[in-house]
């Protein structure tokens, strides 16, 4: 018996990406967990290159080796991938191609805005010497959260506010844009994740996104699931009994996830692909 009502995970990295674990040591701790859904979602880069990232040609393996394990697991395994974006005008086209060839059950958008740790030194060091540099920077985030949240190719949306984990926390810049970025989601019928890894992070120890962006999603009665965003498979559930209690707290309905549009047509998508 879990202390957390969700009993699904969906944001979850294999070694096929940057976890330190295979697919059948996440599955196993998913029903170790007394979990129902375990979603597999490493990370998809169409730009090649990208250290720690699958690219098309890894594609076929990942989902071959994601579907038997389901077969033979207790649970059910969801195929799913967390993509990098932005994307070009190509890859755009090229990432629904995919989408639909592999009949993936669901893909989690992500901006990341930084690819190395000097990066994310570099930002802290400029939000405390040049914040005109860091809200030019931040605003190009938002912007290109906001296309992510346009595109039809996404059923959820990842960690929203990363960009803080260098400390460089420009929120209260951003209050409009962030209200733009949140309508379009609940006209897109999209689900935002709270990620329980910013618990993790030095400058940061807090899900993301902030209370307050999560009371935006509340307040708009947009679908809050909880992930942990695991690169561990003793991380899939890190912290979703906290996180059920914060959210509750805010005013939100943990429990209502499941009657939401945008779920079930993920989990009716995963039984139709694998009939
Ligand atoms: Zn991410
Ligand atoms: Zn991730």
């Amino acid at each position: 018996m879990s202390d957390f009502e969700q009993n699904f995970s969906l944001h979850n990295h294999s070694y096929y990406s940057d976890g330190e674990n295979a697919i059948e040591e996440i599955v196993k701790e998913a029903e170790g967990c007394g979990l129902a859904f375990v979603g597999i979602s490493d990370h998809l880069c169409l730009h090649p290159g990208k250290p720690g990232t699958m690219g098309e040609k890894d594609i076929e393996r990942y989902v071959k080796r994601v579907r038997e394990i389901d077969a033979k697991s207790k649970i059910s395994v969801l195929l799913g991938a967390e993509v990098d974006v932005p994307l070009t005008l190509p890859e755009w086209t090229l990432c629904a191609d995919l989408k639909q060839k592999y009949k993936f059950d669901y893909f989690i958008g992500s901006v990341h805005p930084f690819s190395s740790y000097e990066d994310k030194v570099r930002m802290k060091f400029k939000f405390d010497t040049d914040l005109n540099y860091v809200i030019k920077e931040h605003r190009h985030y938002w912007q290109q959260v906001y296309q992510l949240a346009q595109s039809e190719l996404f059923e959820i949306m990842a960690h929203l506010d990363v960009y803080k984990v260098s400390g460089a926390n420009t929120e209260k810049y951003f209050v409009p844009e962030i209200s733009k970025v949140l309508n379009c989601i609940k006209n897109k019928n999209k689900i935002v994740e709270v990620n329980t890894s910013g618990f993790y992070e030095e400058l940061v120890g807090e899900p993301l996104p902030s209370d307050r962006i999560v009371s935006g999603c509340i307040k708009r009665s947009i679908p809050l699931i909880i992930s942990s965003d695991s690169h561990n498979s003793k991380h899939v559930v890190r912290d979703f009994a906290v996180c059920e209690k914060r959210i509750t707290k805010l005013g939100g309905n943990v429990g209502a996830v499941y009657n939401c549009e945008p779920l079930r047509k993920i989990f009716d998508l995963y039984k139709e692909n694998n009939r």
